[in-house]
């Protein structure tokens, strides 16, 4: 049994994904060749952006944008401290702070009241300036775009959304990747769209904006490569990992309905034993995770264990508690949701083809577990 199982989608579109590999060989351009312009409208088309732009991996997706608003040292980025570290990393790589805000205890989404307490907070301190929010769309849920968007346009900030998890969900009828100003998604292979290698997508309806990610992708090129503007990066998307997301592409949306069949049997045969995911309403998930919470999370994981099943704990360590992070001085119980969310959370095998003996099979060991 495997946690995702990339070979079962392989085997159903390993034909088309080879056919558009060699294409790629035969034509032999693998910088910027026209698989890439080809994926970037197929999922402007998705998402229903007018842009999008085709980048090395997600992190470069979180990174050249706020490096295109000039964000930097003296600016505060608000970002959830239950993340991916690289949701937080690009912030204070550029010099600038992330200040951690609060999950909602059911969502596990950035809490938008704790998220306008620190903007106040920050402000009322007076010594960095609020520039910019990340929420992100975790485990595959949208965050609540409609009162973090309103926050940022009552005092002035500029909104990121992290949808390397949450590509393919939907917000009140809006895909993931056009729920704020900008979006980053992440290719990486386990994520739901992922490919053969790193990559990721920039998400945009701001010309301006692409102009300059545009620049910044080929080190701040301007009219020609050898003419250089501004400080950016070698931040392109590989052809070849384009040709390769062609294909599932055209399955995605069929993945993503497989997705949500094996969340819904996991969600009614769970729901009495363990707490299962909670997705509002206005919500569907891409359902990059499927994360259960309970407070014997260890002894679970080792049952599993012991019997082949594979999990995971995204996230062990909220980020305020990271190392990496030491230089902001935060302490424990400083962001208490957070914490005990971290300490009881733990992923389950989730993918499009996971079949149902295998879900039952996953199912029973951990009622089995969770109830010694
Ligand atoms: C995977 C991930 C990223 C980074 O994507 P990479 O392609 O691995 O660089 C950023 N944020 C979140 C929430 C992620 O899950």
């Amino acid at each position: 049994m495997q946690f995702i199982d990339l070979k079962a989608q392989q085997a159903r579109i390993r034909e088309q994904i080879e056919a558009n590999i060699r294409k790629v060989l035969d034509h032999g351009m693998y910088i910027m060749g026209p698989e890439i312009k080809e994926l970037e409208q197929r999922l402007a088309e998705y998402a229903g952006t007018k842009y999008a732009l085709g980048v090395a991996s997600g992190t470069d997706a979180l990174l050249m944008p706020l490096m295109a608003k000039e964000i930097g040292p003296g600016d505060a980025v608000f970002t959830p401290a239950f993340t991916f570290i690289a949701t937080a990393e690009v912030v204070q790589l550029l010099g600038a702070t992330p200040v951690f805000t609060e999950i909602d205890g059911k969502t596990y989404n950035m809490d938008p009241i704790h998220l306008e307490e620190e903007i106040k907070r920050v402000m009322a301190e007076g010594k960095l300036t609020p520039k910019a929010i990340i929420p992100v769309d975790l485990f595959g849920q949208p965050a609540d775009y409609d009162e973090i968007n309103a926050i940022a346009e009552k005092y002035g900030l500029w909104v990121l959304e992290d949808a390397a998890q949450g590509f393919g969900g939907v917000y009140k009828g809006k895909k993931a990747g056009a729920l704020a100003h900008t979006a980053g998604t992440s290719f990486f292979p386990a994520k739901p769209l992922g490919t053969y290698g790193d990559g990721g997508m920039i998400f945009t309806d701001d010309e301006n904006m692409l102009a300059i990610l545009d620049s910044i992708r080929v080190h701040g090129q301007g009219s020609d490569k050898y003419n250089n503007v501004r400080i950016g990066i070698n931040g392109r998307l590989d052809t070849i990992m384009a040709a390769v997301l062609l294909p599932k592409v055209d399955i995605f949306d069929e993945e993503i309905e497989l997705r949500q069949k094996v969340a819904n049997r996991y969600t009614e045969m769970l729901g009495a034993h363990v707490i299962t995911p909670f997705v509002k309403e206005q919500n569907l998930s891409a359902w990059a995770q499927y994360s259960i919470l309970h407070p014997e999370r260890d002894r679970i994981i080792e049952g599993l264990k012991s019997e082949n099943i594979p999990s995971a704990i995204y996230y062990p360590k909220p980020l305020h508690l990271q190392e990496a992070f030491a230089n902001l001085s935060y302490e424990p119980g400083d962001l208490p949701v957070t914490e005990k969310i971290a300490a009881e959370v733990f992923s389950i095998p989730m993918h499009p083809y996971l079949s149902e003996k295998d879900q039952d099979t996953i199912v029973e060991a951990i009622i089995r577990y969770a109830k010694k």
